[in-house]
């Protein structure tokens, strides 16, 4: 088995390019999904995220609400991290047991992890190889108002609690570029991907 880790900056096109790994056969890992599933309610996380910050950050129906507890934590370093130490711990867990699931479903079997902050976790140290995306900040900024998820205020907010684009690719085994089109995107993917599966051979 191959573990590869994939990172970059949140709107940098991890998930475009995972999503061309995963049709080219490679099994794939979501980290932002895991930390989704993580905070179900009744879940470990989602009763440590209540003890810690209070009910306030929950809907009636149970649910973490998501959207006010990231602006909250946001606003500080201090906040950010004691969630981020309820989190993660769940997520590698889970993201290891399905590393492990998949080894065993296919001889050489290659596995994507997809995670934002994964260099600033140490969670890459358990990868056999590291992509990381390459895209400008303004591309960056623009694909996400573009997509609508975020206000620019907090884009800003969370591209300043990530590890800066240029000390990331020091660690990168290889690098897709996205400042071009997404075409070109899929298309600088798809490389890295074969240049992967003819080390592997
Ligand atoms: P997040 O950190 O929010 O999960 P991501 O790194 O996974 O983001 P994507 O979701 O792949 O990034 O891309 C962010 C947005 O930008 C999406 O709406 C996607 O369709 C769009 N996008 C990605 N690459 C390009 C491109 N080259 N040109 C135009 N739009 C793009």
């Amino acid at each position: 088995m191959t573990v590869v880790g994939l990172t970059g900056g949140i709107g940098s096109g991890k998930s475009t390019a995972l999503r061309v790994f995963k049709k080219l056969g490679a099994f794939t890992i979501d980290a932002d999904q895991l930390a989704r599933d993580a905070v179900n309610p009744g879940r470990e996380a989602w009763l440590d995220i209540k003890e810690c910050f209070g009910k306030k950050f929950f809907f009636k129906n149970h649910k973490l609400n998501r959207k006010k507890l990231a602006a909250h934590v946001f606003k500080n370093k201090k906040t950010l991290k004691k969630l981020v130490d309820i989190i993660h711990p769940r997520v590698f867990e889970e993201e290891k047991r399905l590393i492990s699931f998949y080894s065993k479903k296919k001889k050489r079997a290659l596995i994507v992890v997809d995670a934002p902050m994964m260099i600033e976790s140490n969670s890459h140290k358990w990868k056999d190889i590291l992509v990381v995306m390459n895209c400008s900040r303004e591309n960056q900024i623009k694909r996400i108002l573009k997509s609508g998820k975020l206000e620019k205020t907090e884009i800003e907010k969370r591209i300043k609690a990530q590890m800066p684009l240029s000390k990331k690719l020091k660690y990168a085994d290889y690098v897709i570029d996205n400042n071009g089109t997404a075409l070109e995107c899929r298309q600088n993917s798809k490389k890295v991907y074969q240049e992967i599966i003819a080390k592997q051979s």
